[in-house]
């Protein structure tokens, strides 16, 4: 099928055609190296055929370079940001790309710093000495970052300059090819102004704040660890909290309303002062809450009908964050996203979210759960400093949430949940990378949770079923009760948290929260069955799959509804000693 479309390409004036493939970055298999050996043999076989540039991105190529190397095309796009040393080295133990154009990608295209514009011309020095041909590049499509620093107003001149979007990132690959082919001389302004954006940024008291960085230096392992292990924290919690066996709880967000997003769009622009919005927030709470006692919840939200987005919410707030005006990405299909870039260390000047817990709890005699965005999430879902490892910047965000979590715990919560449907989205691609990213990743969970006391129950929630491949992470974050998604694999991840041995408490959801569909009671009753035929009684929780943010309120109310009304048929069973129905 290539081979006649390469020929069409041809014919249509195409000169050169890329392939991408990403692929080649992560683990293969011989016999897939063989199979790409071949496609490569035969694409570069055919007469009839434009020049061929085969490009990667993201990673080293690892055991895939040699087979590019030797594969008859005309050109290799290879990513020399985050991998540059591995694909140098193996680069060199091929002998280079003789005969081959090489596109250098030294322009990271998945962040939004300036590039170190003498460091990439003295790596796209060493390059020339092994291709017959480097040509400049960002390391990757631009798609990942915004457009243009130039519609940032709020961001103060003298930041800015750290800052390079798409328009920037193309003029960079511009002056460095420049200063590569026609020499430095030519492209001494541009030097300069980068020499004084870098040093700058180094020197800047945002980059650097010694309090954040001695309390991060003084971490010890205890810090991250619960006082008690987890037989005793449940004995504690059961006491403390007094719930039913299948308790009913919800993953945070209730439906997000048009007058929910206006009264928050109306504070913004001005149309309506502090004491307006906060009135109309607290009537939001107050029927989120009235509801779910209810419907008979046992442990209850707060709602979120405050925050905009889970991790903008926090950025916002924190120190070290800066949030841009115009700075859109593509999250997925037509979903853009702004996200926040964590500029400098963080530091949590006040508390962030105890006001709406306690103003929650002030309504209610249920629990109601405190509800943070994890360290892991804050870093999958912005744009992360290049200038210290990611490891550092996790514990910094780790510290400030450790300190929300002990505020919520002072004011009175017993439950809090620390959200981290990221922890897989940023697993590294290559498997030996793997342990030590898991390795920073929890312990940066659980600095944040590790803090409170015996009988403080500390929830977890993902919203994805496939997490084979980081189940003993999950378990590792030594949450008291994970959320995750399961309606629709029909509980799959209890058998497969069961196989794994997962000794603590887990709500596999029940209720698909991505249609529109309202799943009746005695079909949430029999995902419960299923459930417990993998969770004993005692460890399950019942609850939907995800947020309800993007619900409306009729299918939200009825869903819930029948959600409650399943676990309590099947706690009927179960206390009247009849085995689970099957
Ligand atoms: N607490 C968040 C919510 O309920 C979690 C969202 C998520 O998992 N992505 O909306
Ligand atoms: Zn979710």
């Amino acid at each position: 099928m290539y081979a006649e479309v390469l020929a069409d390409l041809r014919a249509a004036g195409a000169e050169w055609v890329q392939l991408d493939e990403p692929a080649l970055v992560q683990d293969r298999t011989p016999a897939e190296l063989n199979a790409a050996e071949r496609a490569y043999r035969d694409l570069g076989a055919l007469n009839d055929r434009s020049k061929l540039l085969v490009a990667s991105y993201f990673d080293r190529l690892g055991n895939a370079l040699p087979v590019l190397a030797k594969a008859p095309v005309e050109g290799l796009a290879v990513d020399f940001t985050k991998s540059a040393a591995a694909n140098l080295d193996d680069l060199a133990a091929v002998g280079g790309l003789p005969g081959k154009r090489l596109v250098a990608g030294v322009v990271d295209g998945r962040n939004i710093w300036i590039n170190d514009l003498p460091a990439s011309l003295s790596r796209l020095g060493t390059l020339l000495g092994l291709a017959d041909r480097v040509d400049v590049s960002a390391s990757c499509s631009l798609l990942h970052v915004p457009l243009d620093t130039a519609a940032e107003r709020d961001i103060e001149p003298q930041v800015l300059r750290w800052l390079a979007f798409a328009r920037q990132k193309t003029s960079e690959v511009v002056t460095l090819a420049r200063g590569l082919a026609r020499g430095t001389d030519t492209i001494a302004a541009q030097l300069a102004a980068n020499r004084a954006g870098l040093s700058s940024r180094a020197n800047s008291p945002i980059t650097r704040d010694p309090a954040v960085r001695a309390r991060s230096a003084a971490v010890t392992g205890a810090d991250a660890r619960r006082s008690l292990p987890y037989a005793e924290r449940t004995a504690a919690q059961r006491a403390r909290l007094g719930l039913p066996l299948l308790p009913t709880t919800t993953i945070g967000s209730f439906p997000q309303t048009g007058e929910v997003r206006t009264t928050r769009a109306d504070l913004r622009a001005g149309r309506i002062g502090t004491a307006v919005y906060e009135e109309r927030i607290k009537a939001e709470i107050q029927e989120v809450i009235s509801f779910q006692e209810k419907a008979g919840l046992d442990v209850l939200v707060h709602g979120e009908a405050e925050r905009n987005d889970m991790v903008q919410y926090f950025a916002e707030q924190l120190t070290g964050y800066l949030a841009t005006q115009h700075g859109w990405v593509q999250s997925y299909g037509t979903r853009y996203v702004r996200p926040p870039i964590l500029a400098g260390d963080i530091s949590r000047p006040e508390p962030m979210t105890v006001r709406w817990t306690r103003y929650a709890q002030s309504l209610t005699h249920r629990p109601v759960k405190g509800m943070l965005t994890g360290p892991v999430t804050m870093l999958a879902w912005s744009f992360v400093r290049d200038d210290q490892p990611r490891a550092e910047t996790a514990r910094q965000v780790a510290l400030a949430l450790r300190d929300e979590v002990r505020d919520l715990e002072a004011a009175g919560t017993s439950v809090i949940q620390v959200d981290e449907p990221a922890l897989r989205e940023t697993l590294p691609l290559r498997a030996a990378d793997r342990p030590e990213y898991l390795g920073w990743a929890t312990e940066a969970f659980r600095l944040s949770t590790g803090g409170v006391r015996a009988d403080t129950q500390i929830h977890t929630h993902m919203c994805y079923a496939e997490f084979g491949d980081i189940v003993q992470a999950i378990d590792d974050l030594d949450a008291d009760v994970i959320s995750l998604e399961a309606a629709r694999s029909h509980m799959q991840v209890a058998r497969e948290l069961a196989a794994h041995g997962y000794p603590r408490e887990a709500g596999p959801g029940v209720y698909d929260i991505h249609s529109p569909r309202v799943p009746g009671a005695e079909e949430a009753a029999d995902l419960l069955r299923t459930g417990l035929k993998a969770i004993p009684a005692e460890r399950l929780w019942v609850n939907p799959d995800c947020g309800l943010k993007t619900r409306g309120w009729t299918e939200t109310r009825a869903s819930l509804e029948n959600m409650v009304a399943a676990a309590r048929s099947v706690r009927g069973e179960l206390a009247g000693g009849h085995p689970a129905r099957t």
